[in-house]
């Protein structure tokens, strides 16, 4: 064998491989990388629909939007589209000729269930007459989305919701997959309200009568804080919450913590700073000086434009758990027990406050939902007050205040006092309700 010779046998199989591991890498890119997306070439090009509206709120995911559509319409869905599969979206829409208005849900909390989204990666479009596929343009200021959700069985799954282009169509890309919790992310966060400072409502109570005072004295019995007595709810409500798999965080844990309400980390802020999807305020109503036994029993207030399913499972557990009673009181009732309450004209005055009619009253309400409860620029209403740091956020968590019983109606208070486990564990049973039913 001459030289030139071997040297070419050895030569012709390196080449050989060297093309072999070329053709199947490109092969591989071309086929699998391509087919990955090659779907979206079936979308319409130069028709997208403009999405002017989304926000992740507590479990849920709403988007709004329109698109003009020429062709005559007897079908239109929403879908999330890998391709292969094809995921149904809860959708509505209406149209003035040929444009059509459409979105996920009436409510703030409903629409998408982002924990209900299986693995894998998705685009969301919209599907008219089962034959013709739109994509969507982003028409907010709003940019990429992140979620983790609710932890079950020690997992979580990450959701990030991306704008993308894919060879110059819009699309909206959601990517799941199982992803540790960070160590800043919770499920739920709790507020006991008032603190060290600002105590609340204070009671005499000797376990047959109730006077209620505002001074640090009481010469006959016990002297109760309402402070107190959320702190107590909220943290066997948090032992139980934790025994049942959930991360919880806490506005405070002790009774002689200070809470700041706009501070990293405050009352208004801590279910938004920890991506919590529950935010639960527990209070302890009161009349304040007249003692008036017509009232006594919970109060449930929600957000604005809020299905009650959650709400109406408080209401059934904490009467199962607590043997308690949702209140009679009708102002803002929108079913027995559970309120809605707005800024009402007088409240607002003729002061320049940010305030309006379509806001509602609570603060642990209003300012913890971010854009979809309308939170104000500062939660106070003044400019001189610290601002909200999620007030224009579109990513939050869904909140409830709960006025767990009158203290001082004798009947409520005694219920309060003799069983705060009762009530923590319907409201737990009324959140497994809600979360586990996923
Ligand atoms: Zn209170």
């Amino acid at each position: 064998m001459k030289k030139s010779q071997k040297y070419l046998s050895t030569l012709v199989p390196f080449i050989c491989l060297l093309i072999l591991v070329f053709t199947i890498y490109f092969g591989y890119m071309l086929f699998f990388g391509h087919r990955k997306l090659s779907f979206l070439e079936d979308v319409e090009s130069n028709n997208y629909a403009s999405i002017t509206h989304y926000a992740i709120y507590g479990i849920h995911l709403n988007i709004q939007g329109n698109i003009n559509i020429d062709d005559e319409v007897n079908d239109m869905k929403l879908i999330l589209s890998n391709g292969k599969k094809e995921l149904e979206l809860p959708f509505i829409y209406t149209n003035n000729g040929s444009n059509y208005t459409f979105k996920t849900s009436h409510y703030i909390n409903e629409g998408i269930v982002l924990d209900n989204l299986p693995k894998g990666e998705y685009y969301l479009l919209i599907k008219v007459n089962n034959k013709k596929y739109y994509s969507v343009q982003n028409k907010t200021t709003y940019e990429n989305l992140e979620y983790y959700t609710i932890t079950n069985n020690k997992k979580n799954n990450k959701i990030n919701i991306e704008w993308n282009t894919y060879d110059e169509c819009p699309t909206l890309r959601f990517s799941i997959k199982e992803e540790k919790l960070p160590s800043d992310v919770y499920d739920i966060t709790l507020d006991p309200g008032h603190d060290a400072v600002d105590p609340g409502m204070t009671v005499c109570y000797d376990g047959k009568s109730v006077i209620p005072i505002h001074s640090n004295s009481c010469s006959s019995g016990e002297l109760i804080k309402e402070s107190d007595l959320n702190l107590v709810v909220s943290l066997k409500l948090k032992e139980l919450l934790e025994r049942d798999g959930y991360k919880v965080s806490i506005t405070r844990d002790d009774y002689q913590d200070e809470v700041d309400v706009y501070a990293p980390m405050g009352s208004a802020t801590m279910a938004n700073d920890t991506h919590s999807k529950l935010n639960l305020a527990i209070h302890h109503n009161s009349l304040g000086a007249t003692v008036n036994n017509d009232y006594l029993g919970f109060e449930i207030y929600i957000a604005n434009d809020t299905e009650t399913t959650f709400a109406e499972s408080l209401l059934n557990n904490l009467k199962k758990s607590a043997n308690a009673y949702p209140s009679h009181k009708e102002k803002y009732a929108i079913i027995p027990g559970i309120y809605q309450r707005y800024f009402s004209e007088e409240e607002i005055g003729s002061e320049e406050y940010y305030w309006n009619t379509s806001m509602i009253y609570y603060y642990n309400i209003r300012e913890v939902g971010g854009i979809s409860t309308h939170a104000a620029q500062d939660g106070i209403g003044r400019p001189e007050y610290p601002k909200n740091e999620h007030y224009l956020s579109n990513n939050t968590a869904e909140p409830y205040l709960l006025e767990l019983g009158y203290m001082d109606n004798l009947n409520d208070l005694k219920n309060i006092m003799d069983n705060p486990l009762g009530y923590a564990e319907g409201i737990k049973n009324a959140i497994n309700e809600y979360l586990k039913a996923l």
